[in-house]
């Protein structure tokens, strides 16, 4: 078909020219909304020079309307887009400090490859990339993968991080593994101890912990840099055990929090015993995390640190080595505790329920993994603006599933079909029916130009009877004698009901009548136009039901709602159709 002869893409030309005219002063352009459309509708992709001509159109006339008789058309026709359009425009992050001080805004986004991310780093991602989109910088990706013993990196979330970001929209532009990193780390410490600024402890752990403590130095802190030059070669060499040696960066010995002094930067690890998932077990001294993530913001040119503030006191460490090496300390934002409860965020309960089996996988339904979330059916756009209001405040701050589903649902909503399921189905017999039924069911009950599937009711000859499936709770609520609404079809009376199934009888067409007789107004499928369906619920149980026959035209990643029932997400489609339970 001509792409000028699609009255449905036209449609949506012209919504999309609105929304753009609206906050252009009235005047649309072509390029913004065609790259819009293109992002919505990739099939286009090869056919730009026709779709353009059709924007070009549009656009021209949509110009010609005054401002606010496009304003008017708009509010008429997709009040929703207004209110999102409302929205995004207003909701704004705060600006970060000392921009000016930069020629580019970097930030970085540092996760331990060591478990997959769940809805606790959320907060990290969107305000490090939303921030380095905003001011045109530079977005960074390091894993921080420098423990192979306690916090010990596995291959796969390598991969299942970026497929994360990815998801999130959070792309980064430039992607660093600590893992690789190890020579620039050790030339880094040589300085250090050259200049007298770090030394080599080889004392036994709790003589140097009541020391400094005390604010006391330990035996090996005044030695010369020669001394500690040379324990630092025999400390590559494999001289030390694991736990008879740390490096450790100088501070002041009287700081008011003891966990700040001479803070532990690198230190042997057993590199048989635990190695690297990466390099194996070429290297046996690694840094501890204050030393490489503080090396790599610098040399990465990170100007603004967003994280947690939980790590304030790191930043004081870090402070120290800074000044040691003449570097300037980034600007540091730390934002408050972001909180969402009934959900799990620690990482070592996630490892755990796995091993252990409770969790199916990284996506099981209970789990707030992005994994979890993506095939539930949650969006990344919902999340992201759940995020950017919260926004980077100090405070902390409590949120619950209902809000994130709230978020999930205004985005739902307008763009997902709708299609019947019925749980717990019971056949119905309808008895009288008087003539062939069309039953046209919009798939958006706001947007009829997303279309409809057609069911028709056709009685038997003799008898005049038709089966349906409907739900048994339905049924069962409504008493013998009553009316009862099956949507968009016709009024029936019910006469029987038991385990098994249920009757009644046609009565009349009209919805008006239903209204008054104040009848329920119930979802059905017929019988011969169903499939078998199981939903998967967020706490993992499932519930077996029917599905209308039009749901075999879905795809797995297709969001729709079930009436009456839910937002889902469709997982599998064959003989039976798999969908997750979003939310209602
Ligand atoms: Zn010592």
């Amino acid at each position: 078909m001509a792409l000028e002869e699609n009255a449905e893409l036209r449609e949506t030309i012209r919504k999309i020219a609105l929304l753009n005219a609206i906050r252009h002063d009235g005047k649309a352009q072509v390029d913004p909304v065609i790259g819009k459309i293109l992002g919505e509708k990739q099939e286009l992709k090869t056919r730009v020079k026709e779709l353009s001509a059709l924007v070009n159109d549009v656009v021209r006339e949509v110009n010609n309307l005054p401002l606010n008789e496009q304003q008017r058309i708009v509010e008429e026709k997709w009040p929703e887009a207004l209110i999102k359009e409302k929205v995004e425009q207003e909701k704004r992050l705060p600006s970060l400090p000392n921009v000016d001080k930069y020629a580019k805004v970097v930030t970085r986004f540092s996760p331990n490859p060591d478990c997959v991310l769940h809805l606790g780093s959320a907060r990290a991602i969107v305000l490090c990339h939303e921030y380095a989109r905003m001011y045109k910088g530079k977005f960074i990706l390091r894993f921080e993968d420098t423990d192979p013993k306690l916090k010990r990196p596995v291959l796969e979330f390598y991969d299942r991080i970026r497929e994360d970001l990815a998801w999130l929209e959070c792309k980064p532009d430039e992607e660093y593994i600590q893992s690789d990193r190890l020579s620039i780390y050790y030339e880094y410490a040589r300085r250090l101890l050259k200049d007298g600024n770090a030394y080599i402890c080889t004392c036994q752990s709790e003589h140097f912990r009541k020391q400094v403590l005390a604010s006391k130095t330990c035996e090996c802190r005044n030695l010369p840099p020669k001394k500690h030059l040379a324990k630092w070669q025999g400390m590559l060499e494999g001289k030390y055990k694991e736990g008879e040696v740390v490096f450790r960066v100088k501070t002041d010995l009287s700081h008011p929090n003891p966990a700040v002094r001479d803070w532990p930067a690198l230190r042997v690890i057993d590199a048989e015993k635990y190695p690297h998932p990466r390099v194996g077990s070429t290297y046996h001294v690694w840094p501890l995390y204050n030393f490489a993530c503080g090396i790599d913001d610098h040399l990465m040119g990170v100007t603004h640190i967003i994280r947690g503030k939980e790590h304030l006191t790191n930043m004081v460490r870090q402070e120290y080595m800074y000044r040691y090496l003449g570097w300037q300390y980034p600007e540091a934002i730390h934002y408050g505790r972001l909180k969402i409860t009934g959900a799990s965020l620690s990482k070592s309960k996630i490892v755990q329920g796995i091993r252990e089996g409770i969790y199916k996988d990284w996506d099981d339904p209970r789990l707030a993994t992005f994994a979890a979330l993506r095939r539930r059916g949650i969006t990344p756009e919902a999340i992201k603006k759940m995020i950017i209001d919260v926004g980077p405040k100090t405070s902390d701050v409590i949120l619950s599933w209902e809000n994130l589903n709230a978020y999930n649902r205004k985005i739902l909503d307008p763009m997902a079909d709708r299609y019947f399921f019925v749980e717990n189905p019971i056949e119905l017999t309808v008895k009288h029916i008087p003539k062939k039924f069309v039953a046209r069911l919009n798939l958006h009950p706001e947007q009829s130009e997303r279309g409809f599937r057609e069911y028709i009711i056709k009685p038997e000859r003799n008898e005049g009877f038709a089966t349906f499936w409907v739900s048994k709770n339905d049924v069962q609520a409504s008493k013998i004698g009553n009316v009862i609404r099956l949507m968009e079809l016709f009024n029936i009376k019910m006469e029987k009901v038991n385990m098994y199934s249920a009757e009644a009888s046609f009565i009349s067409k009209s919805y008006e009548e239903a209204r008054k007789a104040k009848a329920p107004l119930i979802h059905w499928i017929p019988v011969g136009e169903d499939m078998p369906c199981q939903v998967v619920m967020p706490d993992a149980t499932t519930t077996e039901g029917i599905a209308e026959s039009a749901c075999k035209r879905l795809k797995p990643n297709n969001m729709i709602q079930f009436e009456r029932f839910g937002f889902v997400r469709i997982d599998k489609v064959d003989m039976k159709l798999t969908v997750y339970y979003t939310h209602r």
